[in-house]
């Protein structure tokens, strides 16, 4: 994938907006919120988030109307790259700009754009995703919350966990089942549900972090309007499916970024200590670096076949939703590379790695990645699920016996 003039231009323009602005009250959240740390200065990130809003750098992909600037692909990745470099701290919106937003594009209709993406790209509301239950993970088309009609309402029942950041979300897209009876993905919808309401209880998971990014989230008779229904009523399966192609491609394209960051801050390290001169993890560091560049050059492959195969006419959520296998092979090689930097980072650091600095348990940003870590193989789809569906969808081999 060449870049062009523009491009470069437009690379140039966020790199120069960001080190003016990533200044003053908010030159302390640089690195802030990252894996492990999203307890960190909320408030503080939701102020910059609205800041990077009002200049226009939130969902860059989307149509101006709906509140973005119709960037290409290209240019997305430029910006994520670019707020990776700047150091800019995780921001807070992400699951409403990364997997509501694109979601609602391909799938909503025009009153659900109006009334919901304006609102994202502003990062007045904040979204969580109430996909998982304590009986669907993997095998998810198990869903067992129901929803049934009340006049004008959607009334839900059931369970829902480890749902990220629901603690601080105002809305929830919620996968639940509509038709009574019915099994497997046929009878489910994809709802929009206030979580700020007498039915929801959302009760924080403790992770091996020691923070709690992820909640259970209970419906209890909550409430929702009739219309708040993503896709028709009872057919929310396609829905959900595209959303979570969306999570595994599209969405991490910039994330090396941030990956090149940590790598470089490791390498530093055993540039300092003895780790530097063991020749195991010279190598092992070696194959870090050579890891690193495969990723990118896969994703820098992918936006170049997305945007060929994409018509100019296409939304941005058809080209969010058009990758299959591709989607698979990014989330393995990123979670198994990331994963693995955890654990080598322990190897460089040694020991002492294996100690929190202090009571009752100040981890360092090194035992956060590595324990945070554990999780890249899981959400999103653990690896196994991916292996399974490269093995069907690209390599044609005959399908997995389903429950
Ligand atoms: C940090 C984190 C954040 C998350 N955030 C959210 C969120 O915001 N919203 C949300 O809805 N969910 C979220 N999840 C849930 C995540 O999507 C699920 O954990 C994941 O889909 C796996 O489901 P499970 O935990 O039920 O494990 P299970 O499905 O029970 O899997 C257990 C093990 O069995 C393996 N396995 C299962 N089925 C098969 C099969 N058919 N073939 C081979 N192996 C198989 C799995 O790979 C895994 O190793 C999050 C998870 C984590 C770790």
């Amino acid at each position: 994938m060449r870049l062009s003039v523009q491009d470069e231009e437009f690379r140039h323009q966020v790199r120069q907006w960001l080190a003016e602005n990533l200044t003053g009250r908010f030159a302390g959240l640089r690195g802030a919120g990252g894996p492990g740390r999203e307890h960190e200065a909320h408030a503080e990130r939701l102020a910059w988030n609205r800041h990077l809003a009002a200049a226009g750098w939130t969902c860059l992909g989307w149509p101006a109307e709906y509140g973005g600037r119709g960037a290409t692909l290209a240019q997305q990745v430029i910006f994520h790259e670019e707020y990776a470099r700047s150091g800019g701290p995780a921001r807070v919106g992400y699951l409403g700009e990364e997997l509501l937003g694109p979601t609602l594009i391909a799938f909503g209709t025009p009153e659900q754009r109006q009334r919901f993406l304006p609102a994202i790209a502003a990062v007045r509301d904040l979204w969580c995703q109430g996909f998982s239950e304590p009986g669907a993970g993997s095998d998810l088309a198990a869903v067992a919350t129901t929803a049934t009609l009340d006049g004008d309402q959607w009334v839900i029942t059931g369970q829902k966990v480890w749902t990220s950041l629901a603690h601080v979300a105002d809305w929830c897209f919620v996968l639940a089942r509509t038709l009574a009876g019915s099994r497997r993905g046929a009878g489910l919808s994809y709802l929009l549900v206030p979580m700020r309401q007498p039915g929801v209880t959302v009760r924080p998971i403790r992770q091996l972090t020691g923070t709690a990014e992820f909640n259970e989230v209970f419906f209890d008779g909550a409430r929702t309007e009739r219309d708040l229904v993503v896709g028709a009523a009872g057919d929310g399966w396609p829905v959900a499916r595209a959303t979570l192609a969306i999570e595994r491609g599209v969405a991490t394209l910039g994330q090396q970024v941030a990956f090149r960051r940590e790598l470089d801050g490791l390498v530093d390290v055993a540039r300092h200590t003895a780790a530097g001169t063991d020749p195991v993890l010279r190598d092992k560091l070696a194959r870090a670096w050579i890891g690193l560049e495969v990723m990118r050059a896969h994703a820098l492959a992918t936006v170049a076949a997305v945007d060929a195969a994409v018509p100019e006419t296409a939304g941005p959520g058809t080209a969010a939703t058009g990758t299959g296998a591709e989607a698979s092979v990014m989330k393995l090689l990123w979670s198994r590379w990331h994963q693995g930097l955890g654990e080598l980072a322990m190897e460089v650091l040694g020991a002492p790695s294996m100690v929190a600095r202090g009571a009752p348990y100040d981890l360092d940003d090194w035992q956060r990645l590595y324990l945070f870590g554990r999780a890249d193989t899981i959400y999103g789809g653990s690896d196994e699920i991916q292996r399974t569906i490269i093995a069907e969808r690209a390599l044609g081999l005959p399908r997995q016996a389903r429950p």
